[in-house]
């Protein structure tokens, strides 16, 4: 017999062989059994996440000698047919082929005729968001007024593309991407069938570098099975991708929280020199990053994560080295090295260093912060800290300072950014006692039944604070330096989540805004922490590089080992 293609090969034949789909095959089904076919579906999914192996599947199950049925005979010759893709009842167009325009013509003209076993016409359009006008013109008509014996099922990797007169007349299914677990479990049983022995770590390589769509899992397996015979393991598997393997990214990550340069360094020279894909282990590690988040944040939520049992062993130890924070520090770092990566010189160097400054990235809390600065304070010679909010202000990201040349040592950046606050209103005495109550319980009351509600956002509003209470609406305020908290706060769950405790809280209707601090609102310290402002007030409209100068700026920064990236007057 032939050679086959695995992919081919082991392509669904029955709705139960379909692979992480189940809402799909679950809701295809129940068409069958209740007889409700509609003229015309369409499968959205990323590549290779089986949408043309469901179009044929379900042709197949219309169109078999006892279908319609859930559960295609596979011997008639309508099956065997379709299996092969001979059959004259079922029609398959690639949208992105040159001759799709002839090819729709031919089915406009073709349409209504019956058809010669089965019971219906039915025609796969692939990629069908490729078709030209002219096709998709000539489509339509078909479709406005199809025959009864005439079925259309459309797949996409691109929905929006799709003109939407199309869209309104299908029913839509949107496929996942497949989780891990579930193309590890497949790649498993292939193996096992085909005699191929291959470890987990090997199956996991081949999982994360499909990225969920199995039929690219399936033929990398192929692909191996080509390369090293019988005997596939995660070196293989590595060389293949371009990728890392799990250890080295679980190695990397733990040195990032456990603030260990030295190791990162070494690691990235050797990856870098085993000619590994740079940009993807950025990705890699965001993921992991995020995954981490996720399972700090949000425990109940770990069993849905979509990692294997050696990975939550490691997600259990560096949770232990993390807070959320930190993660979502680590995880902008990264991002914004992902961002640059296409424009990057040498993207070794920007891997480098991206790393570095996660490493050194720490947190540090406000209770903390005050604690350092009363130690500080005794050792510059015992006085009151001048209470500026230049220097309250110390980013602790740990960075060499600005040589004196550059352009960052000059003028704080411009405020141009940050949005305006609503100024209050003049008759505030009742709604302000209600703002000192707000503010009074905000981390324990607000933050925390937050948390209950949606964690993440309740994580988010920990950088805020209420700024203005009225009758009918509560300002909440941003730190600017948190501007991607205000961002996230904006998904509509989360402020829904905020929404819902602040009409708890106050006991009226109220709208929530969220926005960004001006200098001076997120310069305030909150009131438990305020030193005395008294003592020698600063002069205004210092440069970043006068301020460096300062003795009590320069003892802070060393002390912490800091760098001033704001200056608010
Ligand atoms: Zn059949």
């Amino acid at each position: 017999m032939a050679y086959e293609v695995l992919a081919r090969k082991w392509r669904p034949q029955q709705f139960a062989d379909v692979v992480g789909q189940n809402h799909v095959t679950q809701t295809l089904q129940n068409a069958i059994t209740a007889n409700r076919i509609a003229h015309a579906y369409l499968f959205v999914g990323p590549r290779g996440t089986g949408k043309t192996s469901l179009a044929r599947l379900f042709a197949k199950a219309l169109n078999c000698k006892t279908g319609p049925t859930i559960t295609p005979c596979d011997v008639c010759d309508s099956c065997r047919e379709i299996t092969s893709g001979t059959s004259l009842d079922v029609q398959e167009i690639d949208g992105a082929s040159n001759n799709s325009v002839e090819q729709v013509r031919e089915l406009r003209d073709n349409v209504k005729f019956a058809p010669t076993h089965g019971k219906y016409k039915i025609y796969i359009i692939d990629e069908v968001h490729m078709l030209s006008t002219a096709a998709f013109n000539a489509l339509l008509k078909t479709l406005e007024e199809p025959p009864a014996h005439v079925k259309f099922f459309f797949a996409t990797t691109e929905a929006h593309k799709v003109l939407p007169t199309i869209v309104s007349r299908c029913q839509r299914f949107d496929l996942r991407r497949i989780p891990v677990a579930l193309i590890i479990e497949r790649l498993n049983l292939i193996a096992n069938e085909e005699k191929v022995s291959l470890d987990s770590d090997a199956a996991l390589a081949i999982a994360r570098g499909a990225e969920g769509g199995l039929r690219d899992a399936e033929s990398a397996l192929d692909q191996l099975i080509a390369f090293r015979g019988e005997t596939i393991t995660e070196t293989d598997v590595l060389a293949v991708f371009g990728l890392v393997s799990r250890q080295t990214l679980e190695l990397l990550a733990t040195a990032i929280l456990k603030g260990d340069v030295g190791e990162i360094v070494r690691t990235i020279a050797e990856l870098d020199a085993g000619g590994k894909d740079m940009q993807r282990l950025v990705l890699e590690l965001l993921d992991h990053f995020r995954t981490l988040l996720v399972y700090l944040c949000v425990p109940e939520a770990a069993p849905t994560l979509d990692v294997i049992a050696p990975q939550v062993e490691s997600l259990k130890q560096q949770a232990q080295l993390a807070d959320p924070d930190r993660l979502m520090r680590i995880a902008e770092v990264l991002s914004q090295a992902e961002d640059r990566m296409r424009y990057s010189l040498s993207r070794r160097t920007l891997v480098e260093t991206s790393l570095i400054r996660c490493a050194r990235a720490t947190t540090v809390s406000v209770d903390d912060l005050m604690k350092r600065l009363e130690v500080l304070s005794q050792s510059v010679g015992g006085g009151e800290i001048v209470s500026s909010p230049a220097i309250a202000r110390v980013d602790s990201v740990r960075e060499t300072p600005p040589p004196a040349y550059a352009p960052r040592a000059q003028a704080p950046a411009p405020r141009a950014t940050v949005s305006p606050v609503p100024k209050p209103s003049p008759v505030l005495a009742p709604a302000k006692s209600e703002l000192d109550a707000l503010t009074a319980q905000w981390r324990d009351q607000i933050v925390e039944r937050v948390k209950r509600e949606v964690a993440l956002a309740g994580v988010a509003l920990l950088d805020a604070k209420p700024l203005l209470v009225e009758q009918n609406r509560v300002v909440i305020g941003f730190d600017p330096q948190f501007a991607r908290k205000l961002e996230q706060i904006k998904i509509p769950t989360y402020h829904a989540a905020v929404h819902k405790i602040m009409v708890q809280f106050l006991k009226r209707p109220v709208n929530v805004e969220c926005v960004l601090m001006t200098g001076e609102e997120s310069a305030d310290v909150p009131a438990d922490h305020t030193v005395d402002k008294g003592a020698g007030s600063a002069p205004h409209s210092k440069t970043r590089q006068e301020w460096h100068q300062e003795p009590v700026v320069r003892k802070t920064l060393e002390f912490f080992n800091g760098s001033i990236v704001d200056i608010r007057e």
